[in-house]
């Protein structure tokens, strides 16, 4: 029975799988020692997933800035491999700022985005020369009085409203960025345009090529009133794959109210497989051709002397982590409009844990069972995974996950690819009960090597 029940396995990279199974015993030593949830890390994948990006724009032969939103996850190794890999951060906040400069990133290499920006978070920007995405009149405004009582030229990107997307709170109306271009122009000797920005909502590999399009004309239109624009920054958004084409059309043909705890029903999932995704998707917008253009981006770009910048988030986090938690005890469910029977897992930790529950959604792929030990518990059993807590609706889990043995206290629960803001956006000591630490592992030597990933100077952070 069981069998037939929706399932959606994740795609797992091998060296990360061949840690998990050949590695259990630190796993659970881990878990055991830390006793809490916990967030394994691995810079090493972030790396890979940063070099790919590269290879994209190598190969279209652009000139081509990677900037990783940092928002997307708070582990200082990723932002380390940043710092040493030269590639630039994207901040929004004073505190993303200092982490990014303690963990060796320049500040010429931050970028410095979200509305109307606190008068701190510009001084911080102007003070270490970073790059600012300006999102309205009076930012601008405030910005150029800020340069200039410091005697220092701020470096600007003027961010667009997305031509589809007029609803959208960020941006500049084409009316707004006709009057900020005018006032750069007017305030040079404090604002030196860069170029212009957009970051778009939605995984369009065509909506990106479309609105870069749009900026590639700005560029030409700040020209004529003498600017030098150089940048066009297509923001983040790179779709991301975390089960394959066919498993995730199976589940989503297959996945009915009553496979939900409580028959939850949900607004809408993330699209758990994309074509194109990651840097497969960065090549499809080079090579695209913008509307109302002839040209693939690519050449545009080049025959106008410009660079691209990129700021991709999840994407950079595709398979570099996932999360532990301990099974603390299994009950059957009560709900008797179930002919088949569940049963409700708690876990050890909360769903503050698993981000998508707070966006109205749910991480859809499989957790996994790591049974404490082999035994006969071998028949196949459904069950959904409530946090430790007194909220009703912390779920971490609210589908009913057919898992091969009946989970029992003490056995571990795995959340594949997790890193990529699911782990610890939303996280909060709730019930005062531990923050999750992250654990750094590193498979480049003769056996995995672990490290608690935190940031010295910033307790808690
Ligand atoms: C969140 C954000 C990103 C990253 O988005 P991803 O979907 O994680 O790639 C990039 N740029 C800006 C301005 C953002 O707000």
């Amino acid at each position: 029975m069981v069998n037939d029940f929706p399932r959606l396995p994740a795609l797992w990279q091998p060296a990360l799988r061949g840690f998990v199974d050949g590695h259990a015993g630190l796993i659970r030593e881990l878990a055991h020692g830390f006793d809490a949830p916990l967030h394994f890390v691995f810079p090493e994948r972030f790396a890979g997933n940063v070099a790919a990006f590269q290879r994209v724009l190598d190969a279209r032969g652009i000139a081509g800035r990677i900037f990783y939103a940092k928002k997307a996850n708070k582990a200082r190794c990723f932002v380390r491999v940043c710092g040493d890999a030269g590639i630039g951060v994207d901040v929004a906040s004073a505190g993303e700022f200092a982490a990014a400069l303690a963990a060796g990133v320049r500040g010429a290499d931050v970028g410095v985005s979200g509305p109307a920006k606190a008068d701190e978070l510009l001084r911080l920007s102007v003070l270490h020369d970073a790059l600012l995405a300006i999102d309205s009149a009076d930012e601008l405004a405030r910005l150029a009085a800020l340069a200039r009582s410091r005697k220092r030229t701020a470096r600007v990107l003027l961010r667009m409203l997305p031509a589809g997307q007029a609803g959208s709170r960020f941006g500049l109306s084409g009316e707004a960025l006709g009057a900020a271009l005018a006032f750069c122009a007017e305030h040079r000797a404090h604002l030196r345009l860069e170029g212009f920005s957009f970051h778009l909502s939605g995984y369009s590999a065509q909506a990106r090529c479309s609105q870069a399009g749009l900026a590639v004309r700005a560029c030409a239109t700040a020209r004529s009133l003498g600017l030098a624009p150089h940048t066009i920054d297509i923001g983040g958004g790179f779709a991301m794959s975390y089960a394959g084409e066919n498993d995730w059309g199976a589940f989503l043909a297959a996945h009915r109210p009553h496979d939900y705890h409580a028959h939850k029903t949900f607004e809408g999932f993330y699209p758990y497989h994309q074509t194109p995704s990651g840097p497969a998707m960065l090549d499809a917008i080079l090579g695209g051709v913008p509307d109302g253009e002839t040209q693939p981006l690519a050449d545009l770009l080049n025959a106008q002397q410009l660079q691209l910048m990129l700021e991709p988030g999840r994407a950079l986090l595709d398979q570099a982590g996932f999360t532990v938690f301990t099974v603390q005890g299994v009950k059957d469910a009560a709900d008797a409009k179930d002919p088949d029977g569940y049963g409700i897992v708690t876990a050890n930790g909360t769903s503050f844990s698993v981000s998508e529950q707070w966006f109205g959604s749910e991480f859809l792929p499989d957790p996994e069972l790591l049974p404490a030990a082999r035994d006969s518990r071998s028949a196949p059993y459904r069950a959904c995974v409530g946090g430790a807590s007194c909220l009703d609706s912390d779920m971490l889990t609210w589908r009913k996950v057919a898992f091969p043995q009946r989970p029992e206290a003490g056995d571990l629960l795995l959340y594949p690819n997790t890193a990529g803001y699911q782990m610890d956006s939303n996280e909060s000591p709730f019930h005062e009960l531990p923050l999750p630490p992250k654990i750094a592992v590193t498979l480049d030597g003769a056996r995995p090597s672990w490290r608690v990933d935190r940031f010295p100077p910033f307790p808690g952070a």
